[in-house]
C-alpha cells in the first residue's frame, strides 16, 4: 500500500503543528477528509445546491438524485438487502437514539431485559438506560474478561427469554476489541431478541455485511470514515422500520396532513423529517468511493501491521500499561506511570502529535479499568511507521520530563 500517494489526497496532514510535522493519531475520534470528498461537497454548493424531494426544477432534481444515489451506494457498501433500509441520521448517536425511542418503546415492556456491555460508548448505553427507565425494563451487562474481550459463553449466560434487545458495539473505541457480532446475533435471535449494533468504529476499518451478520439494526457515522460531520446511517431490517413510528415530525416525512392529524410517508423518508444533510450525503458518497478504492481488506491488514508495530515499541517503555486484547482494531489505549493522560497529550501536542486523552465517552469502562482517564493513539491507512517512531520518542520524552519533575 503506497500510503504516501494516499497522503497527497489529505492536505490537512501536510502541515506543521507547534513547529513539527503533524502526526494525526486521533482517527477514532474523527478521520481526516480527502480532497475528493471536499470537492464533491463544493461541487454541490457551486453547481446544484438545492433542496431535495421538493421542487421539480433542474437543480432540485439533481440534488435529489445525488442524495438518493448515496442511499443506493450505502446499501451496496454494507450489503443491505434494500435501499429503503438505509436511513440517514445526524450520526451514530442519533441513529441509536432513534432505535431506542421508536423500536424500543414499541417492543420493550416492564420486566424485559436489555443486554449491554461495559465497553459501550455512552451513545450505546445512555439511550438504553433511558428506555429502561421509561418502560421498567432492566439493563443487564455481559461481563468482560480481563483482556477486554467477551466470551460467547458469557453471552449465552445472560441472553434469556427475558431479553428483548441486545445492544452492543462491533468494535470498542477504547479497547479495540472486535466482537463476534454474527454469533451474538445468532444467540439473540435464538432467544427471540433483537440486536442493535454500534458500528461507528467498525465500518471505517472492516468489511461489514449486515445480511451476513444478520443484525436487526446497525449504526455508523460518516466523519469516522473520511466523510463529513453531521451525517450518519441507521441500517434497519425493513420489517422493523415499517412498524416503527417516527420520532421527529415535519416536512418531507408526511403523506397527508389534515388540520388535526397526519399520515406518514414510506420508509426511510418517514424517519428523515425536515431538510436532510444533502451536501453531507454527497460527501459520504465520495468517502465510500475512496474507501472502496483503497479496499477495506487492505485497510484492515495495514492497520494491523501499524498497531502491532506500535504495541511492540510501546511495550519497551517502562511503566506503560496498555489496555485491551492482543487481537484488536487499529488503536492503542494506554497510561504511562506517573504522567496524567492530559499532560501526556499536551507534551505530545507540543511535538505536533495528536492523541486523545480522557474517558473516551466510556465512563463505566474507565471505572472497570480502575482509572479515570487514559490516552489513546488511533491509526488509519494514512499513517506511517515513521510517525509511530516519532510518537514513541515523544512518549519517552514525556516520561523523562515528568519523572524529572516528580
Ligand atoms: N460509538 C462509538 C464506538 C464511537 O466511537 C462513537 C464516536 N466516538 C460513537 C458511538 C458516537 O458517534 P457520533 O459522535 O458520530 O454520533
Amino acid at each position: 500500500m503506497d500510503i504516501f500517494e494516499y497522503r497527497k489526497d489529505f492536505p490537512i496532514l501536510d502541515q506543521e503543528v507547534n513547529g513539527n510535522p503533524l502526526v494525526y493519531f486521533d482517527t477514532s475520534a474523527t478521520s481526516q477528509t480527502p480532497v475528493q470528498v471536499i470537492q464533491a461537497m463544493s461541487e454541490y454548493y457551486e453547481g446544484y445546491n438545492s433542496n431535495v424531494h421538493r421542487g421539480v426544477h433542474t437543480l432540485g432534481t439533481k440534488a435529489t438524485e445525488a442524495y438518493e444515489a448515496t442511499r443506493m451506494k450505502t446499501r451496496q457498501f454494507i450489503n443491505a438487502k434494500r435501499f429503503g433500509e438505509i436511513v440517514f441520521t445526524r450520526g451514530t448517536t442519533a441513529a441509536i437514539n432513534l432505535v431506542a425511542r421508536s423500536f424500543g418503546d414499541m417492543m420493550v415492556e416492564s420486566g424485559d431485559e436489555i443486554i449491554v456491555t461495559e465497553m459501550e460508548h455512552h451513545a450505546n448505553l445512555v439511550p438504553w438506560q433511558e428506555l429502561a427507565k421509561r418502560t421498567g425494563a432492566k439493563l443487564v451487562f455481559i461481563p468482560l474478561e480481563d483482556d477486554g474481550t467477551i466470551k460467547i459463553d458469557s453471552v449465552k449466560n445472560v441472553v434469556t427469554d427475558k431479553t428483548k434487545i441486545v445492544a452492543i458495539t462491533h468494535v470498542s473505541n477504547v479497547l479495540g476489541t472486535i466482537n463476534d457480532i454474527k454469533e451474538i446475533a445468532r444467540i439473540a435471535h435464538e432467544n427471540d431478541a433483537y440486536i442493535v449494533v454500534d458500528g461507528a468504529q467498525a465500518v471505517p476499518h472492516l468489511a461489514v455485511d449486515v445480511q451476513d451478520l444478520n443484525v436487526d439494526f446497525y449504526a455508523f457515522s460518516a466523519h469516522k470514515m473520511l466523510g463529513p460531520t453531521g451525517i450518519g446511517v441507521l441500517y434497519g431490517k425493513m420489517e422493523h422500520l415499517k412498524k416503527m413510528e417516527p420520532v421527529e415530525y415535519g416536512g418531507d416525512m408526511i403523506d397527508f396532513v389534515e388540520k388535526e392529524t397526519s399520515t406518514w410517508t414510506e420508509v426511510p423518508v418517514k424517519f428523515e423529517a425536515g431538510t436532510p444533510m444533502i451536501a453531507e450525503a454527497i460527501g459520504l458518497s465520495a468517502a465510500i468511493d475512496y474507501i472502496t478504492e483503497v479496499g477495506l481488506e487492505n485497510i484492515s491488514a495495514y492497520e494491523d501491521k501499524l498497531t502491532k508495530y506500535a504495541m511492540e515499541k510501546m511495550r519497551n517503555i517502562e511503566g506503560i500499561e496498555i489496555y485491551g486484547p492482543e487481537t484488536r482494531a487499529g488503536l492503542v489505549t494506554f497510561n504511562l506511570d506517573g504522567v496524567h493522560p492530559h499532560d501526556l497529550s499536551t507534551v505530545l501536542d507540543s511535538d505536533g502529535i495528536a492523541v486523545r486523552a480522557g474517558h473516551h465517552c466510556a465512563q463505566p469502562l474507565m471505572r472497570l479499568l480502575g482509572v479515570s482517564s487514559t490516552a489513546r493513539a488511533s491509526f488509519y491507512f494514512y499513517n506511517s511507521t515513521e510517525e509511530i517512531d516519532r510518537f514513541i520518542e515523544g512518549l519517552k520524552r514525556a516520561k523523562e520530563f515528568f519523572n524529572y519533575e516528580l
